[in-house]
């Protein structure tokens, strides 16, 4: 993988840039959709494709509980599995473990946990482990095991959770074997505290990663929090590496952290709230039931350019998802990718014009 810094808007912080993977160029600002289960919810991978999206994220903890990472690495890998042929991304699956498992022991080895799905069978997680299940599944960008400290965890807490991330991100990337297909980036923790965000980024700047993410935000902090620390961990992050914020992908987000010097993205939102029956538009959130949408034959946002947008009204799309026809989620998730991926390519010509 090679990132090439095209351009620093001499305003702010933001960047525009090129990640090149084997599976292709992304160019940055980027928001990657969510395919929690090798699969972006409601869309075919050309649908998926054709709202713009260069990579999608995958969920290694998910996959690796169901349908297993040895089936997918026997189907082929999971870009053929899934039949993407575009970057994918996939987490460690710390997250989850930590917030969906039954059950779970940490210890200094890894995290022990009991799955939801089959019976409650008892698996542990490594970071070797997780490394070798991404490199099964084969995705271009893999990320290492991490513990995730709730957001009003005490900071001592937090401070130990941190080490031991540390801990584990060095023997990740040390199992981690450098090959011409997969990058491997480090996450740096250290929850609301300006002073374990330093620590771990500049241990992890010590580390060669071919990028570093911010994690242990958007898990229910106020934003006023998750702006001051994404803005303050992007400056301890090398110049020349991509820099990801894990799980923020709302249009105001995005907004927002661009000017911090964020390159990726990510959010199950965009999906989810279309499973809601709402959608993006430029004041905010909208729900489809909404009253007001039930005679409006104007589409969803005037201005937008998606197929759901150019072929459909308001009060059209309103009847669907009252009658619960799934063609009512499929429209509003296809607006609400296709709404991102406009707003990172408004992001980004605004970068290379200095206009952020
Ligand atoms: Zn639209």
């Amino acid at each position: 993988m090679k990132f090439t810094l095209v351009h620093k808007s001499a305003r702010s912080g933001a960047r525009a840039g090129l990640l090149e993977t084997v599976h292709g160029a992304i160019e940055t600002p980027v928001f990657m959709p969510v395919g929690t289960l090798g699969a972006v919810k409601a869309l075919t991978p050309e649908l998926t494709a054709e709202q713009g999206a260069q990579i999608i994220l995958s969920n290694t903890y998910h996959l690796f509980l169901r349908p297993g990472a040895d089936l997918i690495a026997r189907a082929g890998g999971l870009h053929k599995f899934m039949h993407w042929d575009k970057p994918i991304l996939t987490d460690s699956g710390g997250f989850q473990v930590f917030s969906l498992a039954k059950l779970c022991k940490i210890t200094q080895d890894g995290v022990e946990f009991r799955s939801p799905f089959d019976g409650g069978v008892k698996h542990k997680f490594t970071p070797e482990l997780v490394v070798d299940i991404q490199r099964q599944l084969g995705s271009d960008i893999m990320m290492p095991l991490d513990v995730c400290s709730p957001h009003t965890a005490a900071k001592e807490k937090v401070a130990e959770d941190l080490r031991l991330t540390l801990d584990w991100e060095k023997r990740a990337l040390e199992h981690f074997a450098q090959n011409q297909v997969q990058a491997f980036f480090g996450i740096v923790q250290g929850g609301l505290h300006e002073d374990l965000r330093q620590e771990s980024a500049e241990y992890l700047r010590g580390l060669d990663f071919a990028g570093y993410a911010i994690g242990g935000v958007s898990v229910g902090e106020p934003e006023a929090d998750l702006y001051r620390v994404a803005q303050y961990t992007a400056a301890l992050l090398p110049p020349d590496k991509p820099r990801y914020l894990m799980g923020v992908g709302l249009p105001q987000n995005l907004q927002q952290c661009v000017p911090f010097g964020i390159d990726m993205f990510d959010a199950v939102l965009p999906t989810r709230l279309a499973r809601h029956n709402t959608f993006f538009a430029p004041d905010g959130l909208e729900n489809i039931l909404n009253a007001k949408s039930a005679a409006d034959f104007a589409p969803l946002v005037e201005t937008c350019d998606c197929y759901a947008c150019r072929h459909f009204s308001r009060a059209y799309i309103r009847h669907l998802a009252q009658a619960k026809e799934i063609l009512a989620i499929i429209l509003m998730t296809i607006h609400n990718i296709r709404y991102l991926v406009n707003l990172t390519r408004d992001l980004r010509r605004k970068i290379l014009n200095d206009e952020i």
